[in-house]
C-alpha cells in the first residue's frame, strides 16, 4: 500500500513521529494509502520552510508566477484521468463526476488565477495636490485547510490565488481524502515551483490542523469546512489578529414557485439535492414548493429521485457513488431516524442498496426525499451533508422567504420562477451569499463566493481571492 509523505521545503518526508493514519476507499472499505500523522513539530518545520522561501518568491515577477500557475494547470490536465481515478477512490464519488467536475475545475482554478494575476489592477486616487496609489503586497505564509467533499477542487481554489499574490503556503487537506493533495504536491514540484513555496502537511484536524491555524508564524488562514470547526479556527486566529476566510456549512433552500418551468425545476432540484451524494456545501437540501403545484412537483421529484442509479463509482451510468465514510453514512442515517421521530415520511430512498462485492462493504445510501416535516424541525434546519432532501409546501412568497431564511446558515439558494420581478425581489430578500435563478451551481470564477450568518466570513473568487491573499498599502505622494 502506498505511503504518502508530507512536502516540506521541497523534500517529501514522513511525520517526525513516523506515525501513520489509514486512508480508506469508502466504496469498498479497502485501505488505499497510509498518510503521515503530523503534529506540531511537522507544522513548525513546514511553516519555517515557507518562511525561508518567502523572500525570493515574493520578489518573483508576476509574469513568472503566472507562467508557473499555467504550467501546473497543464500538468494537471495531462494527468486528468489518473487524478480523477484517485479522487473517485478517495471520496467514493462517481469517476465521471471526478473527471468532469473536480479535476476539470482544478485545472481551471490555476489557469483562471494565472489570467487574473496578469490582468490585475490596483487603484489610483487623485487629490488636489496629491496622488494616492495602492499597491498589493503578499501576506506572508498562509495556512490553507480544506475538507473532503471536493478535495483538489477546493484546495486548488486557495493554492492558486495564494501563490499568484506571492505568498508561500502550508496546506492541510482532509485526513479522509489526502490522495490528490499529495499528487498536487508532486505536480507543483515537477512544474518547477521553488522548494518551500508550497508545503503540505497531512494529519488530523485536531492535531496538524489546530497546530497550523494557531501557529504564530502564519499571516492568514483560509479555511473551508464545517461551521463548528470554523468556530474553533476563528478562535485560534482572532487573538493573533490573523486575516481569516471561512467557507462553512449550509442548509440551502430551493424555492419552487407555481409559475416555474416545472420540468426544469424538478431536474434542477434533483441536481441541487443530490450532486456528489448531497455532499456539496451548496446543495439544496430543503425544497420549498408553492402549494398549488406541490403534489405535481412532489410526484415528479420522487419519481426522478427513485430512478437515480446508485452504484460502483467507476461505472459510467452511476449517478451516486458512496458517501465519504461509513461513519458519515451512520450520521446521515441518524438524521433519517430523527426525521421519522419528528413526524416525517421518507417518500423514497434512505436504504442501503444491495451491491456486489467489494461494494457491499461500501458507504452507499439511496437518495432520500422526506415529506411531512415542520420546516423548523432539526432535520429541516441542521446540515446533514448527505443524500437527504426535505420538501415543504408554502402559500405565499413571504412564507417561502420566512422558511428559507429561518435557519442559522446563509450560503446559497436557488429560485425557480418565470416572473422576473419576483426573481429579483426574492433574490434581494434571501439571507444568503449566493442566489441562483432558474439554475444551480452555475459558476463564473470572477463572482464573489461565500456565505452569511453561520455559513462563513469573507468571499472567495476573482479579485476577492486576490484581495484576501494580499495586503493593500496606500501611498500618498504630495505633488
Ligand atoms: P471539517 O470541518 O470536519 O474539516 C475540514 C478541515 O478542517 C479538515 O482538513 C480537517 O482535518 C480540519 N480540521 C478539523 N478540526 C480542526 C481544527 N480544530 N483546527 C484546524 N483544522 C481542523 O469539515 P469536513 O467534514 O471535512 O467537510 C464538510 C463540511 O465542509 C460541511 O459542513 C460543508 O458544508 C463544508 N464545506 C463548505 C464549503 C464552502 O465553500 N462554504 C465547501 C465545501 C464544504
Amino acid at each position: 500500500m502506498e505511503i504518502l509523505s508530507n512536502l516540506i521545503g521541497g523534500a517529501f518526508v514522513p511525520a517526525a513521529s513516523s506515525e501513520l493514519l489509514d486512508d480508506l476507499n469508502p466504496a469498498t472499505g479497502e485501505g488505499i494509502a497510509r498518510i503521515p500523522r503530523s503534529r506540531k513539530e511537522d507544522v513548525d518545520a513546514a511553516v519555517n520552510a515557507a518562511r525561508a522561501a518567502l523572500p525570493a518568491w515574493r520578489k518573483t515577477p508576476a509574469a513568472e508566477r503566472a507562467a508557473l500557475l499555467d504550467a501546473i494547470a497543464a500538468r494537471l490536465e495531462a494527468e486528468a484521468e489518473g487524478l480523477a481515478a484517485l479522487e473517485s477512490q478517495d471520496t467514493g464519488k462517481p469517476l465521471a463526476l471526478a473527471r468532469s467536475m473536480d479535476i476539470a475545475r482544478a485545472v481551471l482554478n490555476f489557469r483562471f488565477f494565472a489570467g487574473a494575476l496578469r490582468h490585475d489592477e490596483t487603484g489610483c486616487h487623485a487629490m488636489d495636490g496629491a496622488l494616492n496609489y495602492t499597491v498589493r503586497a503578499p501576506l506572508g505564509v498562509v495556512a490553507l485547510v480544506t475538507p473532503w467533499n471536493l478535495p483538489i477542487y477546493l484546495l486548488s481554489w486557495k493554492v492558486a490565488p495564494a501563490l499568484a499574490m506571492g505568498n508561500t503556503l502550508v496546506a492541510k487537506p482532509s485526513e479522509l481524502t489526502p490522495l490528490t493533495a499529495s499528487a498536487l504536491a508532486r505536480i507543483v514540484t515537477e512544474a518547477g515551483l521553488p522548494p518551500g513555496v508550497f508545503n503540505l502537511v497531512h494529519g488530523l484536524g485536531a492535531e496538524a490542523g489546530d497546530a497550523l491555524v494557531s501557529h504564530d508564524g502564519i499571516s492568514a488562514v483560509s479555511f473551508t469546512g464545517g461551521t463548528a470547526t470554523g468556530a474553533r479556527v476563528a478562535a485560534a486566529a482572532a487573538p493573533r489578529f490573523r486575516k481569516l476566510s471561512l467557507e462553512l456549512g449550509g442548509k440551502n433552500a430551493t424555492l419552487v414557485f407555481a409559475d416555474c418551468d416545472l420540468d426544469a425545476a424538478v431536474e434542477g432540484a434533483v441536481r441541487a439535492g443530490f450532486l456528489n451524494q448531497g455532499q456539496v456545501c451548496l446543495c439544496g437540501s430543503r425544497v420549498l414548493v408553492e402549494r398549488s403545484i406541490y403534489d405535481r412537483f412532489l410526484e415528479a421529484f420522487v419519481a426522478r429521485v427513485s430512478r437515480m442509479k446508485v452504484g460502483p463509482p467507476s461505472e459510467p451510468t452511476t449517478e451516486l457513488g458512496a458517501l465519504v465514510s461509513l461513519a458519515h453514512r451512520d450520521k446521515v442515517e441518524g438524521y433519517l431516524a430523527l426525521a421519522r421521530e419528528e413526524g416525517g415520511m421518507v417518500l423514497c430512498g434512505g436504504t442501503r442498496p444491495v451491491l456486489p462485492a467489494p461494494y457491499d462493504a461500501g458507504a452507499f445510501l439511496t437518495p432520500a426525499v422526506v415529506g411531512g416535516l415542520s420546516p423548523s424541525c432539526r432535520t429541516a434546519t441542521e446540515e446533514i451533508f448527505g443524500p437527504v432532501v426535505t420538501v415543504h409546501p408554502f402559500d405565499t412568497e413571504e412564507d417561502a422567504l420566512a422558511i428559507a431564511n429561518g435557519v442559522r446558515y446563509g450560503l446559497a439558494a436557488s429560485v425557480w420562477t418565470r416572473d422576473l420581478s419576483r426573481a429579483h425581489r426574492v433574490a434581494a430578500a434571501l439571507e444568503t451569499g449566493m442566489v441562483w435563478v432558474n439554475t444551480w451551481l452555475l459558476r463564473d470564477l470572477r463572482v464573489p463566493f461565500g456565505g452569511v450568518k453561520d455559513s462563513g466570513v469573507g468571499r472567495e473568487g476573482g479579485r476577492h481571492s486576490l484581495e484576501f491573499f494580499s495586503e493593500a498599502r496606500n501611498v500618498c505622494v504630495k505633488l
